[in-house]
């Protein structure tokens, strides 16, 4: 028998604390010594897998962060004519090793999985640009842009650019491009958006989207728990609701007029969406914001159903969302009001809406969301107000968006 309470004087004996341990330790090993006649690996076999999970850990957040971005791009340039603050977006985005910092981890394997080297070469060509896009495929490479060559080493993204804006806005850009060897010439013309790129944090699993007054900004947490295009392209429509809508700025004002902790920490939350840890909340849902952001994240909602139908996606299911957020992750939300509108109540409200925009559709009118212009100057928001005999003219240009993976 082993004795642990030894001493005669009530205290445990550190040489029989000692003797219990290594007795524990030497039953324990025994017991937990593998005994099977399983195969042995070498440690380049080990390597090899390593390398193989770490390159498809890249090509995941690399593809996912193309989605959004491309899903981003569909709502930015079918609702840019509402947009007072806005950019212009080629049909596609580049990439080249320089874009990946020296310090990622993955930049070697970046190197090798994309054949990418000091040459800029075509990241993503977005969907539905075919009209300026169809010559233009992933990969290639760019060697030249309006007769200037671009393919030296010490070419920067800003460079790049540089070169596309000799031609102005309104006219096409020429490109020399290489793929397998044989040059490609063609021409393309950059897109007028809304200037609200998205910033993919894929480093984040909290299901979380938000906007800043300039950015989208999702977690890869949220994008694994939407099911479809459709859903990321609703939650994204919404956010793009939000910064057009000027709600982060309105919302500092809102803000200043509460007492100071609570600015400070609302302006630090920003309009943040959907799921914050709980942590950031406390001391925040106060009744004057609560009943703000309510109304806020009711419009943006509004605002956010017609620009994602605008883009082309059917949201008739999409708003399932909001219902699995319920069910999955906050009950709790479902009557209950915090920075956002009761789940429920915000269910009903989007197919009120989703009702609203099949009536235009039968009457074959156009799929403008509805502003009560009589209440409201297109300078206190960031909606243009739709002017059917003007013509959208592009502002100063500005390349907000073509930044793709770097961006992320
Ligand atoms: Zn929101």
């Amino acid at each position: 028998m082993v004795k642990i309470m030894s001493s005669a004087r009530g205290k445990i004996s550190t040489r029989s604390v000692n003797t219990v341990l290594c007795i524990a330790l030497l039953l324990l090993s025994a017991c937990a010594a593998p005994v099977s006649k399983y195969k042995s690996a070498t440690k380049d076999e080990i390597d090899a897998e390593i390398r193989l999970q770490k390159e498809m850990v890249y090509q995941a957040f690399h593809n996912e962060g193309n989605i959004l971005d491309n899903i981003t791009f569909q709502i930015l340039k079918a609702n840019a004519e509402f947009c007072t603050e806005n950019a212009l977006a080629y049909g596609f985005t580049f990439w080249n090793i320089d874009t990946i910092s020296k310090s990622d981890k993955y930049r070697e394997i970046v190197e090798n999985l994309y054949q990418l080297d000091h040459v800029f070469q075509i990241n993503q060509v977005y969907t539905n640009t075919e009209d300026q896009t169809a010559q233009i495929k992933a990969g290639d490479k760019i060697i030249a842009i309006n007769g200037v060559d671009v393919s030296s080493k010490s070419v920067k993204t800003k460079d790049i650019y540089k070169a596309l804006s000799k031609t102005g806005s309104s006219h096409p850009a020429k490109l020399l491009l290489l793929r397998d060897n044989t040059e490609i010439e063609t021409k393309t013309t950059p897109y007028n958006v809304c200037n609200y790129p998205l910033r993919y944090d894929y480093h984040d699993r909290i299901i979380n989207a938000f906007a800043n007054g300039r950015h989208i900004i999702m977690t890869r947490g949220f994008y694994q728990f939407a099911k479809s295009e459709e859903e990321l392209a609703m939650a994204i429509a919404h956010e793009v609701g939000h910064n057009i809508m000027r709600h982060p700025g309105k919302d500092d004002e809102n803000a200043a007029l509460g007492n100071i902790a609570n600015t400070i920490l609302f302006n630090a939350l920003k309009m943040t969406d959907f799921y914050l840890p709980s942590f950031v909340y406390e001391g925040i849902i106060e009744q004057s914001y609560m009943v703000n952001s309510v109304a806020f994240e009711r419009e943006a909602d509004y605002i956010g159903i017609y620009f994602a139908e605008r883009a082309g996606y059917d949201t008739t299911n999409s708003i399932a969302l909001w219902r699995r957020m319920s069910v999955e992750v906050d009950a709790e939300g479902i009557e209950k009001r915090s920075t956002h509108p009761a789940k429920a109540e915000r269910f009903v409200y989007l197919q009120k809406t989703l009702e609203e925009i099949a009536e235009k559709r039968r009457k074959a009118l156009p799929l403008i969301p509805e502003i009560d212009w009589d209440n409201t100057s297109e300078k206190d928001i960031h909606f243009k107000r739709p002017k059917s005999d003007t013509t959208i003219k592009d502002n100063e240009p500005h390349y907000g968006l073509n930044c793709g993976a770097a961006c992320m």
